[in-house]
Parts: C-alpha cells; sequence; structure tokens
C-alpha cells in the first residue's frame, strides 16, 4: 500500500490528507516497477506540496487489466443503468460533502482562486455527474423496420468498454468530470490520466469513488508523465477508446498512437485561438465585461480563452478604454486569498511559455498598454497585458499563449471581422457582441468554431456540447453528444419470417 500525505495549509491553518499511491483496483498501490515520484508544486509559493508516485507502463497495464476485468464482470453489461446512476449520484453527493477541502487541495496545486474552484469547477463537476447519472437508463436504441411481415433490426447503443481519458492541468476535477461521467453513465470502465502538474484532486476524487461504492477497477487512476503513461495509455492495445484534453501538439501524438496500435475510438479537445468580434451596436461595457472575462479567467489557461478581439473602428477607443479599466479592477494574488479574482499561471515552465510570448510581442512591435511587466517576489505571477497595434502574422496573434495575454485589433466591415475573426488554423470558441439580431445570425453562422458566444462569453452548459473544428479537437464533450463518444452502435437483423432458398 502507498501511504497518504498530510498537508499543512500554514495559510487556512488546516491539514488535508493527500493519498499518493496509483489507484489501481479500488487500492491506493505503489508502481511495481519504478521508483519515479511527481513533485506537485504551489505555483503561488513556488513550493513542493507533496509527491505522488508516477506511474510506468507495467502500471499502466496493470490498471487496463483492471478495467478490462471490471468492464467483463461487474460493470459494462453487467449493471442496470439504475444501478449506474444511483452510484454517480453518490459520487456527486460526496464531492459535493467535500468541496470546500477539493478547492482549497485545487487551488493550493493549481493556483486558482480556492472560491472559484470551489463555486464553478467543483459546483459544475457535480451537476455534470448528476447530468449524466440522469442519462445513465436512458441509453437507448432505435427499431428499424426492414419489411412489414418477416424482418426487423433494431441498435443497441453499447458501451465501448475500457476508455483512457488523458486531463490536462488547467481545471484538473473538471476535466475529470467531463469525462469520467458520461463514460459511467454508458457503463464504460476508466483509466484516468491526470496532469503531472495537479495530479492531486484526482487522486482524492479516486477515494471518493471508491467511498461511492463503485466495483474495483472501475475508475483507475494513474498519474504519470505525458510521454510514459500518457503515451502507454493511448498506444495499449487493450484500451477500446481514448479521450484526452490538451494541447493539439500532443493530440497528434495520441492520435498516431491510436492508430498504429489498435486503431482505438479516439476524441480530442485541443487548443485555441479564440477571436471575440465587437460591432458598433453592441453594448459596450458589457461586451468589454466579456472580453475581460475571456482573458483573464483562470489566468487566461483556458483552451477557450478570448486571446484576440477586434473592434469596430467608429467604437474602437471608448472600448479599449472601457476594457483596460475592466481588466485593471481584477484582484491576481495568492488562490488561497479570498479577495484574489485570479492567481498566479500553473509552473514555471508556463510562467517562461507566457513571459515568452510578451516579450516576442513587443519585439515584433506591438504596443503594451497594460502589463507586460514582471513582478518581484515568489509566484508565477503574469498580470493581465494587453497588446494593441497588432497584426496577424505576429505570434501573439497567430499562436496560442494560454496565459492573460489579449492582442486587441480593429475592423470596418463585418466582412473584414470575419476574415481576421477565422484566420487561425484553431476552430475552438468565438464571441461576437451587436445589437442587430440580423448581423448576429449571420456571423455566427460564418464563425469558424465549435462554440459561438453572442453576447457573451466563455459559459459552458453540461447539457450543451463542447467541442473543437479544425486544429482544436475531434469528437464533442458535454450534451447528449459526449454519450455517442462512449457507445458502439450494433445493429442486430431478425428474421420471423423469411425463408432462405439453397442453393442460390
Ligand atoms: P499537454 O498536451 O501538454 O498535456 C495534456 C495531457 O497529455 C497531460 O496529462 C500530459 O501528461 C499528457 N501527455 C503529454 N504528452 C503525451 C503523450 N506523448 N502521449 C499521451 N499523453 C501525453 O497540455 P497541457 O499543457 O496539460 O494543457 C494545455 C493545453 O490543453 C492547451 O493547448 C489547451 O488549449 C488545451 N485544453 C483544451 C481543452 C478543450 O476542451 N479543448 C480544455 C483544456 C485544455
Amino acid at each position: 500500500m502507498a501511504k497518504p500525505v498530510t498537508i499543512n495549509i500554514a495559510a487556512l491553518n488546516k491539514q488535508i490528507n493527500v493519498p499518493t499511491g496509483l489507484f489501481i483496483n479500488n487500492e491506493f498501490v505503489p508502481s511495481v516497477d519504478s521508483q519515479e515520484l511527481i513533485h506537485a508544486v504551489n505555483p503561488a509559493t513556488e513550493e513542493v506540496i507533496c509527491s505522488v508516485v508516477a506511474a510506468s507502463p507495467k502500471d499502466i497495464d496493470l490498471a487496463v487489466a483492471s478495467a478490462r476485468k471490471a468492464f467483463q464482470t461487474t460493470w459494462g453489461k453487467n449493471v442496470t443503468g439504475f444501478e449506474r446512476s444511483k452510484l454517480i449520484h453518490k459520487l456527486a453527493d460526496l464531492i459535493e460533502r467535500d468541496a470546500q477541502e477539493l478547492a482549497e487541495l485545487e487551488s493550493l496545486n493549481n493556483g486558482k482562486p480556492m472560491k472559484i474552484a470551489r463555486d464553478f469547477d467543483i459546483g459544475d463537476s457535480v451537476q455534470c455527474l448528476r447530468y449524466y447519472a440522469g442519462w445513465a437508463d436512458k441509453i437507448i436504441g432505435q427499431t428499424i423496420e426492414v419489411d412489414n411481415k418477416t424482418k426487423l433490426a433494431f441498435t443497441r447503443h453499447e458501451p465501448i468498454g475500457v476508455c483512457g481519458q488523458i486531463i490536462p492541468w488547467n481545471y484538473p476535477i473538471n476535466m475529470w468530470a467531463w469525462k469520467v461521467a458520461p463514460a459511467l453513465a454508458v457503463g464504460c470502465t476508466i483509466v484516468m490520466k491526470p496532469s503531472e502538474l495537479c495530479p492531486l484532486t484526482a487522486l482524492k476524487l479516486s477515494e471518493l469513488v471508491k467511498e461511492a461504492g463503485f466495483p474495483p477497477g472501475v475508475v483507475n487512476t494513474v498519474p504519470s508523465l505525458g510521454p510514459v503513461g500518457g503515451a502507454a495509455l493511448a498506444a495499449h492495445p487493450d484500451v477500446d477508446k481514448v479521450a484526452f484534453t490538451g494541447s493539439t501538439l500532443t493530440g497528434r501524438k495520441v492520435m498516431e498512437a491510436a492508430a498504429k496500435s489498435n486503431l482505438k475510438k479516439v476524441s480530442l479537445e485541443l487548443g485555441g485561438k479564440s477571436p471575440h468580434l465587437v460591432f458598433e451596436s453592441a453594448d459596450l461595457d458589457q461586451a468589454a465585461n466579456w472580453a475581460a472575462l475571456g482573458i483573464c479567467y483562470n489566468s487566461g489557461q483556458d483552451c477557450t480563452a478570448g486571446s484576440r478581439v477586434y473592434v469596430q473602428e467608429s467604437v474602437y477607443d471608448k472600448f479599449v478604454e472601457l476594457l483596460v479599466s475592466k481588466v485593471k479592477e481584477l484582484v491576481i494574488g495568492d488562490g488561497l486569498d479570498d479577495k484574489s479574482g485570479g492567481g498566479p499561471v500553473v509552473s514555471k515552465s508556463q510562467y517562461d511559455r507566457v513571459w515568452g510570448y510578451i516579450e516576442a510581442g513587443k519585439q515584433e512591435g506591438a504596443k503594451p498598454i497594460l502589463g507586460g511587466i514582471k513582478r518581484a517576489g515568489k509566484g508565477y505571477y503574469v498580470d493581465p497585458t494587453i497588446f494593441t497595434e497588432i497584426r496577424p502574422d505576429m505570434k501573439i496573434v497567430k499562436e496560442e499563449i494560454f496565459g492573460p495575454v489579449l492582442s486587441v485589433g480593429r475592423f470596418s466591415t463585418e466582412d473584414e471581422a470575419i476574415s481576421l475573426a477565422n484566420d487561425t488554423t484553431y476552430g475552438l470558441g468565438a464571441g461576437l457582441h451587436s445589437n442587430d439580431a440580423n448581423q448576429c445570425m449571420r456571423v455566427s453562422s460564418a464563425l469558424e468554431a465549435g462554440t459561438v458566444w453572442v453576447n457573451q462569453y466563455n459559459i459552458l452548459n453540461n447539457n450543451v456540447p463542447f467541442g473543437g473544428k479544425k486544429q482544436s479537437g475531434i469528437g464533442r464533450e458535454l450534451g447528449s453528444y459526449a454519450l455517442e463518444e462512449y457507445t458502439s452502435v450494433k445493429a442486430v437483423h431478425w428474421n420471423f419470417g423469411e425463408k432462405l432458398d439453397w442453393p442460390l
């Protein structure tokens, strides 16, 4: 057995017990053949919080075998939808019970404000589990008339089997819930690989999986380095599906590994470079609020971060003035401090990456009108930075930064706005602000993105699908659409009357 550790959170005068082992077959265990550890760091202080076991490829084999056994014996087609629903509801109840502690741990390891982790990330995750608990006994196929007298066919939507789920660090609990909930609802079993940067809450959630009463092997959790455990999972011949959220670069590798091994089903939720369009008829004050949210939320570490804003010439000056004043109001600080509306970025490498983009923006001639100056002291802080005087060929305009860095440009006509917005290899989110209903219809239809927000931004609902076009992904999460990602459709042809004459 791998032992839990007790973490002291001095700022809250509190202690939390965290499991440190791999969660396989409902037990926390050491690696079978590796001494490798993952060191979880608090990005606000740069201190190591604790270290957890890193899974090796052999550990991944064991986790997959445990998930396979559960699929064939205690889960999969062996439980009713009603039973699955009950357990998923129970898990949601337990997460709700422990929301405060989970939020503290999430904030400590990820840097995000604790109150946001509790009220939004965890609140939404509980709702996500309940939403899919509601689906568990409603997974139904179709009856198809083949001819009226002798034959019919029907379809069954069967659980696809063992699912590898690989998630990033920006919403560790939320991404866990988005993946686990639909997979459990349809009867799949899971090998979950959380990000090596933020593995702690996935381990804590695993404790709750056991407490809720899920049979051993239904959910397994294997923190690991991406190129080790993630790669082993994507390439595993006994994994039936891999669901991945992360960068486009890694998504490509996951798809290659899936293709080269057993052609497992793949869904990918990848990066973005999402645009906002602000038209002259818009409520500028509201548009500035949504644009500020779009780039500041989660310190810009959001796949749908609204990192490019294009404003109609006639309202450009007024809008930029409003936007800067709104962004300045946000307090960036330690996530454990209740006054913080934003925290540090997640790691040293993310900090260096974001500052690299800010320097590139300056060198390429963009004008920083807010931020762009490093803070002294500890913590991976990047204050929101706004650039104007941008060109389409600049790195800050073309590439995903994944930090609070915004490029603001201008347009004169609707056609020009659409063409600027679509000038990207990504297609995840897009926002438009206008009080002209016809324009909203025209532009939302022309934008090349999986999600378009009209007069709002970054708002998601568990019953509405989410996913990308172009190089932002394949497949959909959330809503009824996510169920398709975890089921395989079987057609059963039934003959109740036709006699076959033989030979032909
Ligand atoms: P990442 O691609 O570096 O890592 C994501 C996950 O993949 C991690 O668990 C990592 O360990 C694992 N991984 C790394 N190399 C691997 C490999 N060779 N094979 C298999 N797995 C491997 O991404 P990140 O830095 O953790 O997250 C940031 C990225 O995620 C951004 O590009 C962001 O846009 C994207 N993202 C997308 C969505 C979405 O829903 N579209 C949501 C959140 C984040």
